[in-house]
Parts: structure tokens; sequence; C-alpha cells
């Protein structure tokens, strides 16, 4: 079981409160969005889930357990980024391998695993291409691979499809979903755009300056925003 669970979770950098008290629940499976606008602390909470930022208050855990002193690598999730980061010497097959290579994993834990990667994320006929030979769509799901072979309960993104073009972000929320539903894993997916939060979402997290006005499905949210601030962001008749 991964549910990622925050009580009382803060950040501050110096002086400055980015995340001023989140408590949140999210469930085993649930594909849960972030939405909020820039600078409102979306992916300082991702981190900290992530374990890339330590908490300045409070507690987190991920499957019951507390994950404050485990570090990135031991807390059973993987992160996307939106600036996918891969290594341009390296082939698509290395590429989506690698971190099982750094974590040790045998050669053929490492070709079973990006084999079927692959094939969950149409990347099979690419696998001998460099990043450089990708379109964008593709180097994102290249990214994603490296995500899928760790095997994590929770996968984090990070607004992952922001520097793709319009149509091509309609199509890769479309196969993310399909991915969801095929891996089941816990997905926290970060975006400040309010479209893509109202067509993924089981839950849906809206932050503004590092508090969470209010959590609910799409649904919730569209007929019943808690103030003026979600109705505006949702684009709600309130
Ligand atoms: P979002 O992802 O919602 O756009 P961020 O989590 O990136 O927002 O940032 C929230 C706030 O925290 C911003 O004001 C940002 O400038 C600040 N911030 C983020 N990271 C750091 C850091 N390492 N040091 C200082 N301030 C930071
Ligand atoms: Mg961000």
């Amino acid at each position: 079981m991964a549910d990622v669970s925050l009580r009382g979770v803060k950040k501050q950098f110096g002086a400055l409160s980015v995340i001023k008290g989140v408590d949140l629940d999210v469930k085993d499976g649930e594909f849960c969005v972030f939405v909020g606008p820039s600078g409102c602390g979306k992916s300082t909470l991702l981190r900290m889930i992530a374990g890339l930022e330590e908490i300045s208050a409070g507690s987190l855990s991920i499957g019951g357990k507390e994950m404050t002193k485990f570090g990135p690598s031991e807390r059973g999730v993987a992160m996307v980024f939106q600036s996918y980061a891969l290594y341009p010497h390296m082939s698509v097959e290395e590429n989506i391998g690698f971190g099982l290579k750094m974590t040790g994993h045998s050669k053929a834990v490492i070709a079973e695993r990006t084999a079927a990667a692959a094939k969950m994320l149409q990347l099979e006929p690419l696998l001998k291409r460099k990043p450089g030979q990708l379109s964008g769509g593709q180097r994102q799901r290249v990214a994603i691979g490296r995500a899928i072979v760790r095997n994590p309960e929770v996968f984090l993104f990070d607004e992952p499809l922001s520097n793709l073009d319009a149509a091509l972000r309609v199509q890769m929320r479309t196969e993310l979903l399909k991915l969801h539903q095929d891996l089941k894993a816990t997905m926290i997916y970060v975006t400040h755009d309010q479209v893509e939060a109202m067509t993924m979402a089981d839950k849906i997290v809206v932050l503004s300056a590092g508090q969470i006005e209010q959590v609910g499905s799409p649904l919730e949210l569209y007929h019943r925003p808690n103030n003026l601030f979600v109705a505006g962001f949702i684009g709600s008749p309130k």
C-alpha cells in the first residue's frame, strides 16, 4: 500500500515561509493533481515528498511509514520533471536503464524492465536512438520510462507536459491516464493548467500561497468551490 500522508507540513527558505502547514491524504492508487498559480509552492511540496527537499516542520508518511529520515532512493517514489534531463550521449535504452545500473541491478533485470517500459510507452522502435533524434513527446516518454523501471509505488510528476505543444499535451494526458490504469500506482501530478487538472484527476488539491484552499474531485470543486479563489481558478460560475 502506498498512501501518502502529510500532517502539518511546512517549508521555510530562510525567512520565507513557502509551505504554511499542509495536511493531506493521497490514497493508494489515486491520481492526485496539485494545481495552483506559479510560485504557490507546488514543486516544493512535491520535492519534499520525493525527499529532494527537507521538511521544516510536520510529518510525512508513505505506505504508513514515516519518511523524514529516508533519502530519495529509499522512499519507493520516482519523479518525472518538466525538463527531461536525458543523457545526450546515451541511447534511449541506456537512458531508461541508467538508474537501475547505478543501483546495482543485474543486466538481465535491466533488460527485462527496460523492454517492458519501452513496450508500455511505444518506444520499442526507438531504443537505439539518441535523445537528439527524438521529438519532445518521445523524450518525455523516455523520462517516464526511467521512472517506470524503478517500479515505484508512487510517481511524482512536476509539470511533465508543459514543454510540449497543445496537441501533444492532449495525447500525452490520455497516455498517462492509461499508464495509471495499467500500473495501478499512486500518482501525484503537479500542473498550473486547470484543464489538465480537471480532466486527469481523481482528486484535485488547489493550492495558493503555500496553503491548501480546497481538496475534492473535479466535479466537487466545480460545483461547490469553497471560495472565490477556487471558483476563479477552476473556472466555475460562483
Ligand atoms: P510552484 O512550483 O508552485 O511554481 P515553487 O514551489 O517552485 O512554486 O516555489 C514556491 C516559492 O518558493 C517561490 O516563491 C519560490 O521562489 C520559492 N523557492 C523555491 N525554491 C526555493 C529555494 N531553493 N530557495 C529559496 N526560495 C525558493
Ligand atoms: Mg513548479
